[in-house]
């Protein structure tokens, strides 16, 4: 939850808020290179991001949180207790989980040139909210 708070706050290390803060840098997301790395760019919006949610499973009645301002988008998620499809894990839960997993793995690509596909990405994220549950 803590992550999740630094991401409302705007507090996370991502381009376009460490250029806010005086570093020189580009704005863009390395990986991309196309779009400004904000944190609903890098949580969200990024291509690698969509496809997580999509394999993760959203409930049909939060897709349409994913068209809305940050702090709404994770409000909206984070505080759901719609039924889990997948495993009986808690959507919240996964949800908190999945955007902690996106993020590492959006530094991992960057800072380690990993790349991990979304499917393994989901699988991971997956495994860490079990382990939270028991
Ligand atoms: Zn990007």
């Amino acid at each position: 939850m803590y992550f999740l708070w630094l991401c409302c706050h705007n507090s996370i290390p991502t381009c376009k808020v460490l250029g806010s803060r005086g570093f020189t840098l580009q704005p863009w997301c390395p990986p991309c290179n196309v779009q400004s790395e904000s944190v609903l760019h890098a949580l969200r919006d990024y291509r690698i991001a969509k496809d997580f949610w999509l394999k993760l499973g959203i409930a049909n009645s939060l897709l349409n949180s994913f068209s809305s301002p940050l702090v709404e988008w994770l409000y909206l998620n984070s505080v759901t207790s719609f039924p889990s499809k997948h495993l009986g894990i808690p959507c919240e839960i996964r949800f908190t989980m999945g955007d902690w997993q996106l993020w590492l793995q959006h530094n991992a690509f960057i800072y380690r040139e990993a790349n991990r596909c979304a499917d393994r990405l989901a699988k991971h994220g997956t495994s860490l909210s079990l382990c939270c549950l028991f």
